[in-house]
């Protein structure tokens, strides 16, 4: 009989989903039947009122009252605050929960969420069940403390950083693995040289290119900067084209096609083929989702952070900055200036920030953590 994994997440972001499935995608082909995956909202689906609302919650507080996402976050680092928001919530979603267990009668728990390992894992102790509970991290840099629990398992990192804290944190060593952040597997492979792909995207050939995106949802003053950019790029004479990538960002999406723009320019929705829009690109521009950062570095693709999501994203731009993948360039004009320096003749910088992305990149993350959790719960060899 298959084994089951429950995978807890929560679309508070693009990213936690995207994580999510990349793990069930890589344990479904190492592994095949031996084990059936179940990713869940835990909070929209299957928490009452008011829990069930954080997801929308957390995309207006994010995008419209940011000081004020920023303030919850570093309240949520007290411990003695967070105890108490979470010993309320696993109190209100115990039944919603249990019958989701009841349903699924999982034998293990993955959460790929920072709020969803103190409130399930509570729950189940509740309920006299021990199950082995894996925690896999995010972020990349200084992450929210609630990451990290004592009774899991294991926890996964992404990063040195993040095992460090893990285990100021009370994790020990042996609980602690330092594999990358899950990402899709296509980041990981080969792709056509530059000029086959852009051609087949239905961009110029032999132009430099830079992208531009705001993580799933086009979130940003991705306009502003497009145009700084574009702009700029015109002014120094740059052979060079610009690529705009909206996400669900409709409304931005048609904004942005009826622009008349200075250079070359391609604006797109949401695309299901990030991994060759990358390939495609000479640098990206993007705000410090995690997701498009471990991407980027997979691809060897130099940053420019042009934001963040104040407190979860903060650490983010550390880690970027320190390790000298990309530049954090909070002003539309100030992400225009690196743009256009790294696209004119001295490669010399771009080519060694993306050196230092590919350096530390984990490309084959989500197949590393499966084997890992497979051989913790006793799979047979994959496939
Ligand atoms: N993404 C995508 N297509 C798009 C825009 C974004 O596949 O058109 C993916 C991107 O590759 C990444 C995720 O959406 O995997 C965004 O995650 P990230 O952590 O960067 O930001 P979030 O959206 O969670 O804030």
């Amino acid at each position: 009989m298959a084994l089951r994994l429950l995978i807890l997440m929560s679309d508070t972001g693009g990213g936690h989903r995207a994580s999510a499935q990349a793990l069930a995608a890589a344990l479904r082909r190492r592994y095949g039947d031996q084990i059936e995956t179940t990713i869940l909202d835990a909070w929209q689906g299957h928490a009452p009122w008011p829990l069930n609302q954080v997801p929308k919650s957390y995309s207006f507080l994010v995008n419209r009252t940011p000081w004020f996402y920023s303030a919850l976050y570093h309240a949520g680092e007290r411990r003695r605050v967070m105890g108490a928001v979470i010993g309320v919530a696993a109190m209100w979603s115990d039944r919603r929960f249990m019958a989701v267990v009841e349903a699924h009668r999982p034998d293990a728990v993955l959460s790929v969420h920072p709020l969803l390992q103190e409130a399930p894992l509570r729950i189940l102790a509740r309920h006299g069940l021990s199950l082995p509970f894996f925690t896999v991290v995010t972020d990349l840099g200084s992450v929210h403390p609630s990451w990290f629990h004592p009774a899991v398992r294991c926890c996964f990192v992404p990063t040195a950083e993040t095992a460090a804290q893990a285990q100021r944190l009370g994790l020990q060593p042996t609980q602690v693995r330092v594999l990358g952040l899950p990402i899709r597997p296509e980041f990981g492979q080969p792709q056509p040289d530059q000029t086959t792909l852009r051609r087949a995207l239905g961009l110029q050939p032999d132009l430099a290119t830079v992208t531009v995106i705001g993580g799933g949802e086009g979130m940003g003053p991705l306009r502003a900067i497009a145009e700084a950019i574009a702009h700029r790029l015109a002014a120094d004479g740059r052979r060079a084209q610009l690529v705009v990538i909206c996400g669900r960002n409709q409304r931005l999406q048609s904004e942005l096609s009826r622009v008349a723009w200075p250079v070359p320019t391609a604006v797109t929705g949401f695309v299901d083929n990030m991994a060759q829009w990358m390939a495609a690109s000479d640098c990206l521009v993007t705000k410090a989702g995690p997701g498009t950062i471990a991407e980027a570095m997979a691809m060897g693709l130099p940053l420019v952070l042009s934001g963040y999501i104040p407190g979860q994203e903060t650490g983010n731009v550390h880690f970027v900055v320190d390790h000298g993948i990309g530049v954090f360039a909070p002003k539309p004009a100030q992400v225009a200036e690196v743009v256009s320096r790294w696209l004119g003749p001295d490669q010399g910088e771009r080519l060694q920030r993306a050196q230092a992305a590919r350096a530390l990149a984990y490309p084959h993350a989500a197949d590393a953590i499966a084997a890992a959790i497979a051989a913790e719960l006793g799979l047979c060899r994959p496939r």
